[in-house]
Formats: structure tokens, sequence, C-alpha cells
């Protein structure tokens, strides 16, 4: 089967190709298309996981007799440590790889080094890998599980559950009737595109607005609606979630300048003050303090950006049972 390319997975603005959900297998590959009970099946027992994780640092025996594999094709920091720890506080094995270590250096293909994991005998592989549609390629030719934790700029489903999650403690357990702007880099951003998909089908309204270059075209198509403006998207928000400025991603000069982009794009705490009295505010990590976020912004009242990393725990270790079949 051919590895699918860069160009024709969607960096765009596509909806449902998302394929093997979670809901049908036991790969996790996107939350385009996954069902709303599904969605709320998984936020639950992540809630449960939350409850598990700070009642007790010793490891449970869920996954005593389970094996995962956590191999990361492209830098990670927040999802490795916390597929990591997930996987240990479940009483795992646990195997983390990164690309420079791997024998794909040698020649190997991916493929094939996918199957060495799971002829180690990996119940779950977690797979993050700059091409998008690499996991969804993998899930086909293994018989373990695959999680993707984020390809290239198409999805990074685990990340939307936690953003899920966290506006879910924020909002005091209501979806409906909400509304999120999300700011910045949408057209390089994984996370942007998880959320948007996950939100919209928990009824959220979302707004997206950010430099032209640097929206998807017909981003509207995945649900959501463009404001011209920062102010505009924020104004009576119940939330915003800044991305960061994927300058990896970026082959051409799509800004003027970082000093620029921070003065019409940037969220301080004048724009902050444009939401509700009880919005929060959401940033995946890492944060590019001083231009995406204030730093004031980033560590006041305001920031659930801590809440989202320990919720990335519980959601990777509900999404581990899941995939191994140990949800009960
Ligand atoms: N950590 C997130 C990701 O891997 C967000 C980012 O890198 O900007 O997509």
């Amino acid at each position: 089967m051919r590895m699918p390319h860069a160009e024709t997975l969607p960096a765009g603005a596509t909806r449902g190709v998302a394929v093997g959900l979670f809901s049908a297998s036991r790969h996790l590959l996107g939350l385009d298309g996954m069902p709303r009970t599904t969605l709320i099946e998984i936020l639950d027992a992540a809630e449960r996981d939350l409850a598990h994780l700070a009642a007790d640092r010793s490891p449970r025996d869920v996954l005593r007799d389970a094996t995962v594999v956590i191999a990361m094709f492209e830098d990670s920091t927040r999802t490795r440590v916390s597929f990591q720890i997930a996987a240990k506080r479940l009483g795992a094995t646990a195997s983390t790889f990164s690309s420079h270590g791997l024998s794909l250096s040698k020649g190997e293909t991916l493929r094939d080094t996918l199957r060495i994991f799971e002829a180690n005998g990996a119940d779950v592989i977690v797979v993050r890998h700059p091409s998008p549609g690499a996991p969804a390629y993998l899930a086909g030719q293994v018989e373990s599980a695959v999680i993707n934790a984020g390809d290239g700029m198409h999805e990074h489903p685990t990340q939307g559950l936690l953003d899920l999650m966290t506006l879910r403690q924020a909002w005091a357990g209501r979806f409906d009737g909400r509304r999120i702007a999300i700011i910045g880099d949408v057209k390089h951003s994984r996370v942007a595109r998880s959320a948007i998909f996950g939100l919209t089908t928990l009824g959220v309204a979302v707004t997206v607005a950010g430099p032209t270059t640097l929206l998807p075209t017909h981003v509207e198509r995945l649900g959501c609606t463009v404001a011209a403006t920062v102010d505009e998207a924020m104004e009576g928000a119940d939330a915003v979630m800044a991305l960061r400025l994927q300058r990896e991603r970026m082959d051409q000069g799509l800004l003027p300048s970082l000093a620029e982009y921070t003065r019409v794009w940037g969220i301080d705490a004048a724009r902050v003050r444009r939401m509700r009295s009880d919005a929060v505010v959401l940033h995946p990590g890492p944060v590019n303090r001083g231009i995406e976020l204030a730093p004031d912004v980033a560590d006041g009242e305001r920031s659930v950006i801590l809440d989202q990393v320990a919720n990335g725990v519980a959601v990777r270790c509900a999404v581990l049972r899941r995939a191994a079949g140990r949800d009960g």
C-alpha cells in the first residue's frame, strides 16, 4: 500500500475522512466523525481516571499484562511524557522510541518498524508522525491497536479530547450553547482540527481567526465560522484557544514579522477581557510566550493550560484502556 502523502490527505478543509473510528475499532485515528456518545464515554472514563490518579499514586493493575509502545517520529514533550505516565500508572509495560534511535536511519521501512513492535508483543502502538495519514496507514498493517499521537497537520485526537475535558470542567458540564474562539495558525494545527471536530459534534460554536495565510482554504467547511479580527472572535466567547505559530511547518514567508503578528493576533489581557467574565484560556503548548500569548495571560487566573496537561494523563489512561479493550 502506498504511504499517504502530505498533499493527498487533508491539511485543508475537509471532513469525514477518518478511517477506523474508535467507536468501531480499537484504533484512535481522529475525532473527525467520532459520535457524540463515544466522545462522552471517553470523557467520562477520563474523569474516573483523573480521580484514580489523584487518589493513589501507585500503579494500578488494569493493564498489567499489556505492552504499550510509544513511537515518536516527530518531536514531542507533553504527549510523550503523558502517554508514558499513563501507561505506567495503569501497570502496563511501556517502551518509548524516538525516530533518532530507530533503524529507519538504516533503511528499514515504517511498516516493518511497526511490525517489529508488534512482534515484540505490543498490544497498543502510539504513533506520532510528520505525515498526515501515517497512523491510519499503519492501522491497516498491524493487529495491534494504533493511537494517533499527532500526524502532521491532520489530527491530534488525544489533545482534542483533553481540550474537551478541560472545557467541560470549566463550563460546569455544559457544551451546548457555548462558543470558543480559536486564534492563530489554524492551517498548520492538527490541534485545531481535532478540537473543531470534537467541539462542533458536542454543539459548541467555533469561531476561528488568524492571518489569511495561516487559515486553511475553505476553513468554514470544517464547521466553524471565521472572524475578521481577534477582537471580533473573542467578543463574548466562553473560551479562547491560542495556537502556537508552527514555524517548522512553514516553508515560505507567511508572516510579515513576529512583532506584527503579536500586535494584530496576539492574545493579551485586554483581549481576554472581551470574553465572558468566566471564560477560560487554553493553549496546547509549547507556548511561544509573548508571541501568540502574553505571559501574564498564560500564567493568569483565566488560564487552564496546566489543567490541560493534567487532564492529558487522564485522557491517555482512558484511551489506552479502551484501545487495549479494558475500558470497563
Ligand atoms: N503540541 C501540539 C502538537 O504536537 C501543539 C504544537 O506543537 O503546537 O501538535
